[in-house]
């Protein structure tokens, strides 16, 4: 609201890996962009492993350093493209002599180290399938996957197979193998990886690989029911590349550091694979959350693309704008964001503390790659997500009062006027979008509209084309007849000095339908007391009119997802006095 644009110099435009967005967009093809990438020797079709890893391996950045783990304290690893190549050629080895074979599924429940990227390639260049789990699940939601995802191998570490799957073990009977990291004697019933890779060979050809082979298996949250396994196939790598190269303006000069978890998607796409197929060096950090770490990483490991997401912005905008001052964050050229809705406070709060706007992007498990984003050379609307990414087709569907999509002869009808309210869709044709949830041919079939892949989520598009979250289509309140999204309302808030976050539901009123709660926590210094209540209601009527919450209440342990999205589904069920339903994706409180 009222935020102005954050233009970009010629010289900037001139500098982007995307010049020219608007002919970029005319002239792109896919087709283009697997030329960017090798292909198999001899034509043996395509596979992400190779791309990411052997390519440079038999090439000028042999001896680059691809990933550079930091220790603790000063402690730092670093592994070359060419000795990547030998790690991950041992691993694929090793799913050879355990009997996997091609499509096997491989899991992996690890945290940022070198085992998790040799697993994932190597069962990427063995043309098995790589399915990684979020370290924080506790053993039922891991035994929910395994089962799910058919898993034949895992890989862990010793204290998370005692935790989390030893005690499942008995209901995992087509799990084969569980290899384990670390130099102890592996727990009962495992097999130590580092002493199995050392019997086998470090050289390996990556065999044939028909482009849509299953890859990668990605599992997702629906609101309702089971969660559900994406199911992503060797040709996404292209997305994952030509994305990285737009969006992210990433090239082989640069120093990379993706934030992301490696148990979900951007943990993979973007923190595996995409900087390793551009050729570039990959920071990786073990360490959760630390304002200051962070700052000392951008600075002392000349971060020079940084990509990571608006919770973790928001906790180091709790710091202030000092610490960052303190730090020399010269290398730094190009800040991104994904994951949930950046509000364009923290935008700007980017350019001014960090010395770089924060680029928002969007996309899911689903799409594979960032979909809509922000651009190097484009200008910034702080709020919004940006355009389409070249070679990606979005648009908006009308839906009825109650949610349905407005359909003529089965064909969804589209929203063409600016900012207006739809559910946001997209054409598939793009290399990574999923190619179906595994075991669950219905509920794939549900999220299709004609042509449009539905994502779930309400958007608006401005008169120049830039796409706007509202919120998960489930989430949308609607009070008075009107439709008011949480994001716009929670911004909003967050814009008050008191607020850190906010999470808005729809609260059942006989009168209105719904009317808008808010439940706020507050920044250090503040006190939960009825004047600041009744300020900040007054402050949201004051600035959002009939939409503003009727409630506010204070609430220092908002619910999150472990991603780090506010979870108001769990506000409402607990606002309601209703079953809480599936928790395994929330975070544990501190
Ligand atoms: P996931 O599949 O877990 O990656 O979650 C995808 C969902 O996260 C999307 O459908 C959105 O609801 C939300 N999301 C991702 N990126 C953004 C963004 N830049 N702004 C707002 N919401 C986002």
């Amino acid at each position: 609201m009222g935020w102005e644009p954050i233009r970009k110099s010629a010289a900037e435009r001139a500098a982007a890996n995307l010049a020219d967005y608007a002919q970029t967009r005319r002239d792109f093809t896919w087709e283009q962009a697997r030329g960017w990438l090798s292909g198999l020797p001899e034509g043996a079709g395509l596979n992400i492993g190779y791309e990411a890893v052997d390519r440079h391996a038999v090439g000028e950045r042999r001896d680059v350093v691809a990933l550079r783990f930091l220790g603790r304290g000063d402690a730092v690893t670093e592994v070359t493209y060419g000795e990547l190549a030998r790690r991950t050629n041992r691993f694929a080895n090793l799913l050879d002599s355990l009997g996997v074979r091609s499509g096997g599924r491989v899991f992996s429940l690890l945290g940022r180290e070198p085992a998790l990227y040799v697993t994932a390639l190597g069962t990427l260049k063995h043309t098995s399938v790589f399915s990684p789990l979020f370290s924080a699940f506790g053993p039922q939601p891991v035994r929910e996957r395994l089962v799910r995802g058919d898993a034949q191998v895992l890989v862990t570490t010793p204290g998370l197979y005692r935790s989390r799957v030893a005690p499942i073990r008995d209901d995992l009977p087509q799990l084969r193998h569980v290899l384990v990291t670390g130099d102890d004697p592996p727990p009962a019933g495992t097999i130590s990886l580092d002493a199995a890779l050392a019997g086998v060979e470090d050289t390996f050809t990556v065999p044939p690989t028909d482009p849509e082979q299953m890859a990668l298996l990605h599992f997702t949250s629906g609101t309702t029911g089971k969660p559900k396994g994406a199911v992503h196939v060797h040709e996404a790598v292209v997305a994952h590349h030509a994305s990285a190269r737009f969006a992210l303006d990433l090239r082989e000069s640069d120093v990379f550091w993706c934030t992301a978890d490696p148990g979900w998607v951007t943990g993979t796409s973007y923190g595996i694979i995409a900087p390793l197929t551009v050729g570039a060096t990959m920071i990786v950090d073990p360490g959760e959350f630390d304002a200051r770490r962070w700052y000392a990483n951008l600075a002392e490991q000349r971060v020079t693309v940084w990509y990571t997401a608006p919770t973790a912005l928001r906790m180091l905008m709790r710091y202030g704008d000092d610490l960052p001052a303190r730090y020399d964050l010269s290398a730094l050229r190009y800040i991104a964001s994904v994951g949930e809705p950046l509000n364009a406070e923290a935008v700007v709060w980017g350019q001014r503390a960090l010395g770089q706007p924060i680029h928002d992007n969007w996309w899911q498990t689903e799409t594979g790659s960032i979909m809509i984003s922000n651009y190097a050379g484009m200008d910034l609307r702080p709020g919004a997500m940006g355009t389409p990414v070249p070679g990606v087709e979005a648009g908006l569907l009308q839906r009825d009062a109650d949610g349905r999509l407005r359909m003529d002869d089965g064909v969804p009808r589209t929203v063409d006027e600016p900012d207006v309210e739809g559910e946001l869709a997209l054409r598939p044709g793009w290399p990574s979008m999923f190619r179906g949830y595994l075991h669950d041919e219905a509920r794939y079939a549900a999220c299709f509209a004609g042509d449009w892949y539905r994502t779930g989520d309400l958007a608006r598009r401005d008169v120049d084309g830039y796409y706007w979250f509202i919120g998960r289509a489930d989430d949308v309140i609607t009070s008075a007849g009107h439709l008011i999204g949480p994001f716009e309302v929670e911004s909003l808030l967050m814009e008050h000095p008191a607020v850190a976050e906010a999470g808005v539901i729809g609260k059942p009123d006989p009168v209105a339908g719904e009317v808008v709660k808010a439940f706020i926590s507050l920044r250090d210094g503040y006190e939960a007391t009825d004047d600041l209540r009744l300020e900040l209601l007054g402050f949201g009527r004051r600035r959002l009119g009939s939409v503003a919450p009727k409630e506010v209440a204070f609430d220092q342990q908002l619910p999150h997802t472990r991603s780090g999205k506010v979870m108001r589904r769990l506000l409402k069920a607990r606002e309601l006095g209703l079953p809480e339903g599936d928790l395994s994706t929330l975070e544990p409180s501190a």
